[in-house]
């Protein structure tokens, strides 16, 4: 069966704690979109892991680990990834690399840091790892496939086709270093030896794995709020973060995904511009960021502290329908227990209206939100399993946050380990 874990906000809602822990029970872990350019914390048994590229399954031995065609996937940086987890006594993981992942060139990154210092002010606060450059070039057809790299001939032609058209960006729009045309086919040929023993055609070995019956997760990266045509455009990520694009980024049929696993966090944090209605600031924003996540929540990639806000009902019940969720995770509720009341984010009021539907972006920057205030619960709820031994208030926050969602939360993550989990209904 296939399920996918997805977030519903803006990313950083705990999905790599909860793939971690699903992945215990999954025979493949696939990522199929997006880049190096955000990261998964992950605690377990080895210690403590920031993943930007690798799938959040490698922790197990029994879990192959892939890297869909959907993936911005930088050679390098995976490989480092692989040392890094080695290094800390993980064992090798089972690593699968689609032959058609498409590969973060060194220009995409510079292209990336070029164009933010270009825009200044203005930048879209880019995390500067070549992504939106990488997309660009994607769909532009422009871009190299793995595939690609074993056929000597061909890649130096379009190495220097490509090069006629980014040199004469280089030049004169950015005044920087032109791409050595050598250089970069050398570069290619140490990619493609890195690369070499992991290549394989996905899709075949995921419609094998589905035929055989096979626990297959798909592993989304950010959230609803950052998909390119259902969030908060333009500043959005340049890939769908969406579980109806994990058939697409890995493969596979849309209706094998039987199961979208819609991670909410239970206050609100962001990275990057935008319009963030629920936003807090000043020593309360410090406070609520300092206890978040685990140990602060500042960007695992970036190391940039987020933007906090309460929880936001139309943002989260939008992020949970544009996923077709099926279950709510519900992360980082013990983070809460030190508020003596719990003001959330009911709606949003535009023009004079209330609404609880989320809109387009120009819309959305003009509204104000209405708050609504919970009590708090005042305690510890860490190390908590069963539901019903959750303080009175603590279970009313989240049975308020599920009628307003409209969706049900089967799991309640109370810690960042692999077993801090409440289940409640989840279906394995
Ligand atoms: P992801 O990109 O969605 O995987 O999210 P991140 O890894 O960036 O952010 C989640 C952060 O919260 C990490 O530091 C996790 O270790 C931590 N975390 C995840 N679930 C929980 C939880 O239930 N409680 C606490 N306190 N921290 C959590």
């Amino acid at each position: 069966m296939v399920k996918a874990i997805v977030g519903a906000n803006w990313g950083d809602e705990g999905k790599g704690k909860i793939t971690d822990m699903l992945a215990q029970d999954s025979d493949i872990v696939i990522r199929f979109q997006g880049g190096a350019n955000a990261g998964h914390t992950i605690i377990n048994d080895y210690g403590k892991f920031a993943l930007h590229t690798l799938p959040s399954g490698v922790f197990n031995d029994n879990t192959t680990s892939i890297i869909g065609n959907g993936v911005a996937l930088n050679i390098p940086v995976l490989f480092n990834e692989m040392k890094e987890i080695e290094a800390q006594g993980v064992p090798a993981p089972k690593l699968l690399v689609s032959d058609r992942a498409q590969i973060v060139m060194p220009y995409h990154v510079l292209f990336d840091q070029y164009e933010e210092e270009r825009l200044g002010g203005k930048s879209f606060g880019s995390t500067k790892s070549g992504i939106a450059p990488f997309y660009s070039d994607k769909y532009a057809k422009i871009g190299f496939q793995v595939s690609e790299l074993f056929d000597e001939e061909y890649l130096k032609e379009k190495i220097a086709n490509v090069c006629e058209q980014k040199n004469i960006l280089l030049e004169h729009l950015y005044h920087k270093p032109k791409i050595d045309e050598e250089e970069l086919f050398q570069t290619l040929m140490e990619y493609r030896d890195m690369v070499a023993p992991y290549v394989c055609d996905v899709s075949l070995y995921l419609h094998n794995a589905i035929k055989e019956g096979k626990d297959i997760l798909l592993e989304g990266q950010l959230g609803s709020l950052k998909d390119p045509d259902h969030g908060i455009y333009p500043m959005v990520t340049s890939s769908s973060t969406l579980a109806a694009y994990g058939a697409i980024g890995a493969g596979i049929p849309p209706y094998e995904i039987k199961q979208v696993i819609t991670v909410v966090k239970a206050y609100s944090s962001a990275v990057g511009a935008g319009a963030f209605v629920s936003e807090i600031f000043g020593e309360e924003a410090d406070e609520l960021r300092r206890r978040g996540g685990d140990g602060g929540e500042f960007g695992a990639t970036t190391g940039r502290p987020r933007r906090m806000g309460w929880f936001d009902i139309p943002a989260s019940k939008y992020g949970c329908r544009m996923q077709g969720t099926t279950d709510v995770a519900f992360t980082v509720l013990d983070v809460l227990g030190y508020l003596d009341e719990i003001p959330v984010c009911v709606g949003y009021e535009i023009d004079g209206e209330v609404t609880t539907e989320f809109p387009t972006t120009r819309t959305l920057e003009k509204a104000k939100p209405v708050l609504e205030v919970l009590p708090g619960w005042k305690c510890d709820i860490r190390g908590i399993t069963n539901y019903d031994d959750l303080p009175e208030n603590c279970k009313n926050y989240i049975e308020f946050v599920e009628e307003r969602l409209g969706y049900p939360i089967t799991l309640i993550s109370n810690g960042p380990g692999r077993n801090e989990i409440i289940y409640r209904g989840f279906k394995k």
